[in-house]
């Protein structure tokens, strides 16, 4: 375990130079204090979980004082928003301080949020407010308990600094670590601003860093941007299982390393709804939460046309045509596993169709039908289950079909379907209303229901004590809740 002054940094970004990012200092927050930490993302930089407490931590990621070898840098970028190229985007309010090594010798990026103005800010204040900051840290690290690939959060830092959106908030700083902060509109920036030069820097840093094996294959980028679409397509089929709807696919949201990352408007779903949109400015349901399938491929498409000075528009085009296959597979045994099913049958696809259906029709709740349906046996689960259903005959046919397949699957005891499927299936998810009550709570200067959602949401497949309000459908208000895309 370590001291927070005994942290390793190795800042290999910011050593490509001014090309690539620009120094800038943090802006402090007034009266920094710790709002929540994640004791899992500070074992990931070896840190002793109660240095959290102490008031140097505080003053350290809020803004105040700095490591010596932090080497605080805002990342140039561009990308396609809404479907549109934004030829000038970049680090507007965050900074890389740096990259410290662990033990084990894994890279992390240090990414402070909300550190104020940079070169990149455009017309915005640099800062982050305490409402959205909660929201990032909540979801990075409830996405990661389930086995959903995310960036992570250290740490949210409060301040009485006022931050003016809709109305006047409080300024926060949320520290986040990834094992990269690059993203597809990297690519984008250096393609359309035709610096071939520094963008094959770029893509050598990308593959020596994050896909060293791709060094032995004949074409090395083109493995690269391979190995890209089936993270891509593992990703979103992840989301897509779980009911977790981003809000804002633009490209430059969208990590190299295919982790779930900035978050803005992002929802579970509560009810199963296909056609969902978290994101209110997006009128057009562009990132409805069923669209975010071909937005990916639409994406990996935008990237590949940032790799054409590298690889070949046919190999790019063959690439890219993994990537709808790929997510079908990932998707549909990710569905299988939460039906309890351990075999593959051709007709499983249109088994959890037909199910998405009826849930679609009725607003049956995606998480707590998946839960409940491995409580006990297929047979009493289902005439359990009917009655959320408005559409019962509907349900009954389904029901049918589901205990013939369960029956050649093959079910083992109650004890092992009830394990396996739990072990798939989450009873805590991070709704929206519950993040709402953590916020408002916290607005006001309580933080201990922040803390307690989040130790309940690091551990969501295991059944809690005491924490049964947390596993309750939204009551009406909490189903209505616009959250506001300001952050
Ligand atoms: P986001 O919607 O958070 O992904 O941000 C899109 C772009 O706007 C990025 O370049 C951000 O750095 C920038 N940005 C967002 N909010 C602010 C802000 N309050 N101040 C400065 N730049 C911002
Ligand atoms: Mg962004």
């Amino acid at each position: 375990m370590k001291a927070l002054d005994e942290l390793t940094f190795d800042n290999r970004f910011a050593r490509l130079g001014d090309a690539f990012s620009t120094h800038v200092l943090p802006e402090p927050l007034d009266e920094p204090r710790l709002v929540v930490a994640s004791d899992a993302a500070m074992a990931l930089l070896d840190l002793d979980p109660t240095v959290a407490e102490t008031p140097v931590f505080a003053e350290l990621f809020g803004g105040h004082k700095l490591w010596a070898e932090a080497e605080p840098r805002a990342m140039v970028y561009s990308g396609h928003q809404f479907g549109s190229y934004n030829p000038q985007l970049g680090d507007g309010r965050g900074l890389l301080l740096g990259e410290v090594y662990n033990a084990v010798g894994e890279h992390w990026d240090l990414h402070l949020k909300g550190a104020g103005q940079t070169p990149y800010s455009r017309m915005g204040d640099g800062r982050a407010v305490l409402r959205s900051s909660i929201r990032e840290f909540l979801a990075s690290e409830a996405l990661h308990a389930l086995g959903i690939p995310s960036s992570r959060a250290l740490c949210v830092i409060g301040s009485s600094t006022p931050v003016w959106r809709e109305k006047q908030e409080r300024g926060a700083m949320v520290l986040r670590l990834a094992r990269s902060h690059i993203r597809f509109g990297h690519f984008e920036y250096f393609y359309y601003t035709k610096k071939p030069e520094q963008q094959a820097e770029l893509a050598e840093h990308v593959l020596n860093l994050h896909y060293p094996e791709c060094r032995e294959q004949p074409e090395p980028y083109l493995a690269m941007f391979r190995e890209i679409v089936e993270r891509n397509a593992e990703l979103i089929a992840k989301w897509q299982a779980y009911g977790f709807c981003h809000g804002v696919m633009n490209t430059d949201n969208m990590s190299i390393l295919g982790i779930t990352f900035d978050f803005g408007p992002f929802a579970f779903l509560d009810d199963f709804d296909a056609h969902f949109i978290c994101n209110h400015s997006d009128h057009e349901g562009r990132y409805s939460f069923s669209n975010q399938v071909p937005i990916g491929q639409w994406n990996l498409s935008a990237l590949a046309q940032a790799l054409t000075p590298f690889i070949s528009v046919d190999a790019l085009k063959e690439a890219l045509g993994l990537y709808l296959p790929l997510y079908q597979a990932h998707y549909l045994d990710l569905m299988r596993r939460r039906l309890g099913l351990t075999t593959a049958e051709d007709d499983d696809q249109k088994l959890v169709e037909r199910l998405l259906k009826l849930m679609q029709n009725s607003g049956v709740d995606y998480t707590l039908f998946f839960r409940r349906l491995g409580d006990e046996s297929a047979a009493l689960a289902v005439t359990r289950l009917r009655d959320d259903f408005v559409d019962r005959a509907g349900f009954d046919a389904w029901a049918e079909l589901y205990k013939a397949r369960v029956e050649r699957d093959g079910d083992g005891t109650e004890e092992q379907r009830r394990a396996r499927m739990h072990a798939v299936n989450p009873l805590y998810i991070l709704r929206n209303y519950l993040a709402q009550n953590a916020i408002t709570a916290a607005e006001s200067g309580d933080y201990s229901e922040v803390r307690r959602l989040h130790e309940v949401l690091s551990k969501p497949f295991e059944e809690q004590a005491g924490m049964e309000q947390y596993a309750q459908r939204p009551p009406d208000w909490g189903k209505h809740l616009e959250i506001s895309c300001s952050s």
